[in-house]
């Protein structure tokens, strides 16, 4: 008998809209055991695999929800990690809207099949049957040393890939991240109410147990430059992967009166420092009443939902353009909407003003317009004459895009960089303008996303590998 067609997703469970604004605990629950393959059940193993094409990392989608099918989940997180080292965090952040599961073929008449949440279930699965420390994989073994030393510069998903393929390749690899902790924006930027920090500990902790020294607190470009890494500290290659964390501010007057934030800052402050459990941690955050995020992606996303987390009475977003060419992921707006952010959309701020402590005050916006599309191919918002009107804020937080640091560009002077300050390096490798050196993630792409940071690590890992095994060996040039 055929089998009847499940037309909507397997709901997943969520803490409550009012609970949740209270708390910085993760909003969705995840899928029981029962659930996950109740969805499995709806996928219709297509022959073509749409999904797969779909997927920057090409996960074999339909093999590991037949094995879901079966109840072997285990065997399914196996599967998904054939092509992807961290399957608990992009189950949660990747969107899968505008990858998998927009292609999937159910789309045609129906709810996609829940990828997303299939894969975020498989790799809990499996790390809560490990001990801790574990990320419920028995370490894969390792090829024989190869006498390589790989320095990565960074510790976001682009370098943690790289570190993870290379070290099982039988390297010696270190990573340098400039912060005291290790996960790039995955802990300092995406917050625990999306990402629980454990799951990128247990990431990490793996890999330290694979072979990878972490050394934190270590700024390039200070501690050592590039060169140095090459020269007297003895690695064979470097990979960059320092991401896009400098932080952009709208040109308008008031811009850097106090209460006005980056982004980064307000994040990094409430994320990493864990600002939110102030005092019990050292760095405190103000937590303001009548709080504006300035912006449409999932910064501005993350730091609107902190804000009404941290006790906002009024937490609005700002965007210039209209919802529909927000960038953020889908799951997230539907959330910050549940939970009481009002959105602004087709506004954008003019000017700030003091309040009379000389403390941010009054924002003034203006209306706007969708007028004709731009490079990006999205409708450019014009301004509408005469709309000026003024809000009523405490707290105003910029999360208008980041861009490059220019430390290590300005301390390796032959590696070039584009006009906006990212490494140009080639698609498929990651080679750089400079011997030995490769980057990936956002420090080539721009801000992009983890999976395609992760995407770009696979590349130049492969590359790096290719590279280090046709130098000689050291004793015959001398090199450490
Ligand atoms: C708030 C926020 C939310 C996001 N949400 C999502 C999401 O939901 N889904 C999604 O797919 N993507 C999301 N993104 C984008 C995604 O996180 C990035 O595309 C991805 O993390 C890029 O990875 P990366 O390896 O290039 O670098 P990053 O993750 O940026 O890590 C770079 C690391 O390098 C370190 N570093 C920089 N300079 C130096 C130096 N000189 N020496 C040593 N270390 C250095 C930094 O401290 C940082 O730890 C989000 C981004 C932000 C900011
Ligand atoms: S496209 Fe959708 S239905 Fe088809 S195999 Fe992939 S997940 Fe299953």
């Amino acid at each position: 008998m055929a089998k009847k067609l499940v037309k909507t997703k397997t709901p997943i469970p969520c803490q409550a809209a009012d609970a949740r604004r209270a708390n910085f605990l993760e909003v969705a629950l995840g899928y029981t055991k029962e659930m996950a393959v109740a969805e499995a059940e709806r996928c219709l193993k297509c022959s073509n695999q749409p999904c797969v094409a779909g997927c920057p990392v090409e996960i074999d989608i339909p093999a590991f929800i037949a094995l879901m099918q079966q109840g072997d989940i285990s065997g399914a997180a196996r599967k998904i990690k054939e092509k992807n080292a961290l399957p608990a965090v992009c189950g949660r952040v990747c969107p899968q809207e505008d990858q998998c599961e927009k292609v999937c073929t159910m789309t045609k008449k129906f709810e996609p099949v829940g990828i997303g949440r299939l894969e975020r279930f498989a790799a809990d699965f499996e790390a809560a049957q490990a001990f801790p420390g574990d990320n419920g994989a028995s370490l894969p073994a390792r090829a024989p040393k190869t006498g390589r030393r790989i320095a990565c510069v960074g510790s976001g998903p682009s370098s943690l890939t790289v570190a993870g393929d290379l070290i099982l390749l039988g390297h010696e690899v270190t990573v340098f991240e400039a912060l005291h902790k290790a996960g790039g924006v995955l802990v300092y930027g995406i917050p625990e109410f999306r990402l629980p920090k454990a799951i990128v500990q247990r990431e990490i902790d793996y890999l330290s147990r694979l072979g990878v020294e972490v050394r934190t607190n270590t700024v390039i470009g200070k501690s050592f430059t590039i060169d140095e890494l090459l020269g007297e500290e003895g690695y064979d290659a470097v990979f960059i992967g320092t991401g896009a964390g400098l932080p952009h501010f709208m040109k308008i007057p008031g811009i850097n009166l106090p209460g006005v934030y980056s982004a980064n800052e307000y994040l990094t402050r409430s994320n990493l420092m864990k600002a939110y459990r102030f005092p019990e941690y050292d760095t405190p955050i103000v937590r303001g009443q009548r709080v504006a995020v300035v912006g449409g992606g999932n910064t501005a996303m993350d730091s609107v939902r902190t804000a009404l987390r941290l006790g906002a009475k009024e937490a609005r977003l700002v965007y210039r353009r209209s919802r529909a060419e927000m960038p953020a992921r889908k799951e997230e707006v539907e959330h910050a909407e549940e939970e009481g952010v009002i959105f602004m959309m087709l506004t954008n701020p003019t000017r700030i003003f003091a309040d009379e402590g000389g403390r941010v005050g009054l924002m003034e916006c203006v209306k706007m317009e969708l007028g004709a599309p731009d490079e990006s191919g999205r409708r450019s918002p014009v301004v509408m004459p005469g709309s000026e009107f003024t809000l009523e804020v405490d707290t105003v937080v910029m999360a208008v895009g980041q861009g490059a640091n220019p430390l290590i560009r300005a301390t390796t002077p032959d590696l070039k960089c584009n006009k906006w300050g990212y490494i140009e390096a080639d698609e498929e490798t990651g080679r750089t303008s400079k011997p030995g050196v490769f980057a990936g993630g956002d420090i080539v792409s721009g801000g992009a996303t983890v999976i395609l940071a992760m995407g770009a690590g696979r590349k130049a890992a492969r590359a790096i590998h290719a590279y280090v095994t046709s130098l000689p060996r050291r004793a015959e040039t001398g090199r450490r």
